[in-house]
């Protein structure tokens, strides 16, 4: 991969810009129950980034702390969710897959939190050969 690449994305609305510096990936399907509840979806997928490369381009985020340690960025428009940051890990940003311009390239065969994953999926979710 080029280390000069820059990884673009925003929220919903258009309201929230971001880039990353460098590559990306790969990311990870995370079955949390917090993740469920703040993204809206049967699962919540992430990349992971340095935090240092990670910087909102345009608009301001709301921060909402979902637990003492922990903040996820979102939204005030659109509500979307684009980052969860935790004092546990500071130097990583795991930022939505789902918001980024390109993420179709990503790969994604990873899954965390699989205690809490609905019984209704897939085991694993279809993957290219
Ligand atoms: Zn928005
Ligand atoms: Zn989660």
């Amino acid at each position: 991969m080029n280390q000069d690449e820059t990884t673009e994305g925003g929220c919903l609305c258009g309201a929230l810009r971001y880039r990353i510096g460098g590559p990306v990936g790969p990311a990870v399907h995370c079955h949390c129950e917090m993740c469920r509840h703040s993204g809206g979806g049967a699962v919540a997928t992430w990349i992971s980034v340095a935090s240092d490369r990670f910087a909102f381009t345009k608009g301001e985020p709301r921060v909402y702390h979902s637990s003492a340690q922990a903040e996820r960025r979102f939204c005030p428009r659109c509500g979307a969710q684009i980052t969860f940051w935790s004092e546990r890990h500071p130097d990583i940003m795991d930022v939505t897959v789902g918001t980024l311009d390109r993420p179709e390239s990503l790969r994604a065969d990873h899954h965390i939190w699989t205690e809490g994953r609905l019984s209704g999926l897939p085991r694993a979710m279809p993957a290219e050969a």
